[in-house]
């Protein structure tokens, strides 16, 4: 091991650049400054429903179905570590999560349930009769089955993001908020054997500050791709793909108020928070779908527009589920966009060939928060890895 400070800047202070931040303060030596052009958890983590479909996913083998179980796993052991670190409390529903079916083929929830019994996961599959006895709020309109995952959960984002934070800040992570990354910063040098690679000594700032680094891990969703831009091809190309959400509130809980598992259906998710409270969500809107839209060269994602039919939609679907929520208030809408990368699978995990001390983490979609352990575990993996080698 060297013994000099190695000196790490990761870009992005969503749930993914806090989750790295955090695991790679457990290694000793790293002097690691996380940057954002705003406070934490804003941009797609400040709009998730941290819904974690693990066990539940149709994923069961290579790295889809790795880093589920990884995350899943990992996630047992942060969250009481991160409580008992930092004193705050990090919402977690442990009830899991009840799929709906509504197909007259059962048969992939049987193989998922087989597949998952043999990983150690446990599913299970309930008739109409089942899931009405244990969810009474439930409509049982069409549906076929209920796969009932206990293992997974569902945690608040925003506060395990700002847990994350303090966590690390704890550990001596440096926090650079309101920090717009303007560029990174290259350099050929002589110690890499392969001429074409070169790199990255650190990052330069809107403000004009340069943060020099010995490595860069980028987390920075959306802001990936202008990042990205001076390097050679094959390019980096993250997409918003917009979601909107809601809260709503009930006089009091729907169905057994000790069992308040998460629920799912025809990909809307109803998540109970208490107090007769529920988030409902969350449409799927892509820019394609309104070329006027669409994210050019230059535009920033603000620039897309939330659809108020689309959300009408999910809210309507939410009712057919829960009847009882027609008698919902609502309190507040939102929206946020996901990173999707284009043309490849989510998340671009990745050391670049052409620069090998940068890191990309980034391009999550759907899958943030689910994500997010076993994506700071790979990083912490890279760099403890080089480091061990040098
Ligand atoms: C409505 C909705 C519901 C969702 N529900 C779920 C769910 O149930 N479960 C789940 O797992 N996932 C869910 N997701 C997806 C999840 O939100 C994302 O996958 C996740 O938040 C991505 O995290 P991130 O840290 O990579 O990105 P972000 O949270 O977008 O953070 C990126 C950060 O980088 C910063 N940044 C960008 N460019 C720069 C720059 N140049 N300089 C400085 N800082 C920069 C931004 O300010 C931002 O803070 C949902 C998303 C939406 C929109």
């Amino acid at each position: 091991m060297p013994t000099e400070v190695i000196r790490v800047v990761i870009v992005g202070c969503g749930v993914v650049g806090a989750a790295i931040a955090y695991e790679l303060s457990q290694i000793t030596g790293l002097a690691i400054t996380v940057v954002d052009r705003q406070p934490p958890a804003q941009a797609a983590t400040g709009a998730a429903l941290g819904v974690l479909m693990g066990v539940v996913s149709q994923k069961t083998k290579g790295r889809a179905w790795n880093l589920r179980q990884s995350s899943l796993r990992r996630y047992q052991q942060w969250i009481p570590a991160l409580e008992a670190l930092t004193g705050q409390r990090v919402p977690v529903n442990h009830q899991g999560i009840l799929l709906l079916g509504f197909e007259a083929d059962l048969s992939k929830w049987d193989a998922l349930i087989a597949t998952r019994r043999e990983q150690g996961w446990r599913l299970e599959r309930w008739t109409p009769e089942q899931v009405g006895d244990r969810c009474p709020q439930l409509s049982l309109n069409g549906i076929t089955a209920g796969i009932y995952s206990p293992q997974d959960c569902q945690i608040d984002p925003t506060a395990l993001t700002h847990a994350l934070v303090a966590g690390a800040a704890k550990r001596g992570v440096q926090f650079d908020f309101f920090s717009p990354v303007e560029s990174l910063e290259f350099a050929n040098t002589a110690e890499l054997a392969d001429a074409t690679q070169q790199r990255c000594v650190g990052v330069r700032t809107v403000q004009g500050d340069r943060l020099l680094a010995d490595w860069v891990v980028i987390a920075s969703g959306l802001g990936t791709t202008p990042l990205l831009d001076s390097l050679p091809p094959p390019k980096i190309d993250i997409r918003p793909v917009l979601g909107q959400a809601m809260r709503v509130k009930l006089a009091k809980p729907m169905g057994d108020r000790t069992f308040q598992p998460v629920i799912t259906g025809d990909d809307i998710h109803i998540v109970p928070l208490g107090d007769g409270e529920y988030w409902i969500g969350a449409t799927v809107e892509f820019p394609e779908d309104e070329p006027s839209t669409s994210l050019g060269h230059g535009n920033t994602p603000e620039a897309i527009a939330a659809h108020p039919a689309a959300l009408e939609k999910v809210w309507q679907g939410a009712i057919a589920l829960c009847p009882a929520l027609t008698e919902a208030e609502v309190l507040h809408t939102w929206s946020g966009l996901r990173p999707r990368p284009a043309h490849r699978p989510a998340p671009v995990l990745e050391r670049l060939a052409t620069c090998p001390n940068l890191i990309l983490a980034t391009g999550h979609y759907r899958n943030g928060v689910l994500l997010a352990p076993a994506t700071a575990e790979w990083v912490k993996e890279e760099i403890s890895g080089a480091i061990g080698s040098l």
